[in-house]
């Protein structure tokens, strides 16, 4: 219950930086099946630039925080997942404005539209393999419960092992991506664990 302040989108992003310095290795582990072998080292150097430049602000809206987050991800990630966590941070702050709380419904909305946003940049839709199989199935239910979007996303990091890449470097191996777990979709299931950890803490 309640509504969310500049705090709560703070300590969400330290709790995800937390998830992401935990869970580098894993990351990199899969993107080195599919990929180039750096989605855990790109999110780590991400998300410390993004604490580094939350701890140098006075308090801030939520949509401040997001976009500031946002706009570390796009100048500090050289891959991929960069501008498209960036983008999805950036639209989402965009969306709540300059409301100093926001209602978690509003904010299930807004990250809706970042998500939008994320398909366009990178042209691809739910079943390319990529970190929209666990954001778009997050943000349909993530009005329910962020429990539930956390569960949603989950289950869609999980369900990209049987796909075949159609977007980002994955989609170079054609049938040989199948068989593995996307690395974008497992870290987006820790943005949203990290949402559903902040909300329960
Ligand atoms: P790079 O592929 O440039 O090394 P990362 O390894 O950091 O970047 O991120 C790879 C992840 O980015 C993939 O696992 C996938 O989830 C996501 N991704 C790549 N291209 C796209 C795209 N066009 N749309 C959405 N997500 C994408
Ligand atoms: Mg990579
Ligand atoms: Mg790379």
């Amino acid at each position: 219950g309640g509504t969310l302040d500049g705090d709560f989108f703070r300590r969400w992003l330290t709790t995800a930086g937390a998830a992401v310095e935990r869970e580098a290795d894993h990351l990199t582990e899969l993107d080195s099946a599919i990929g180039d072998a750096d989605h855990g080292a790109n999110l780590q150097r991400g998300f410390r630039a993004v604490t580094a430049a939350l701890e140098k602000e006075g308090p801030l809206a939520p949509g401040a925080v997001l976009t500031l987050a946002g706009r570390q991800l796009i100048s500090t990630v050289g891959g991929a997942s960069g501008p498209l966590y960036g983008t999805l941070l950036r639209r989402t702050g965009k969306e709540l404005g300059d409301a100093s709380a926001v209602t978690p419904a509003r904010f299930a909305e807004a990250l809706a539209a970042g998500v939008a946003a994320v398909a366009q940049l990178g042209g691809a839709k739910a079943g390319d393999k990529t970190m929209l199989d666990a954001l778009e199935p997050a943000v349909e239910v993530l009005g329910t419960s962020f429990a539930a979007g956390a569960e949603a996303a989950r289950a869609g990091a999980l369900a990209t092992v049987p796909l075949q890449a159609r977007k980002g470097r994955a989609s170079y191996l054609g049938e040989r991506s199948v068989g593995h777990q996307d690395p974008g979709a497992t870290s987006a299931a820790l943005l949203l664990a990290a949402l559903a950890e902040t909300s329960e803490a």
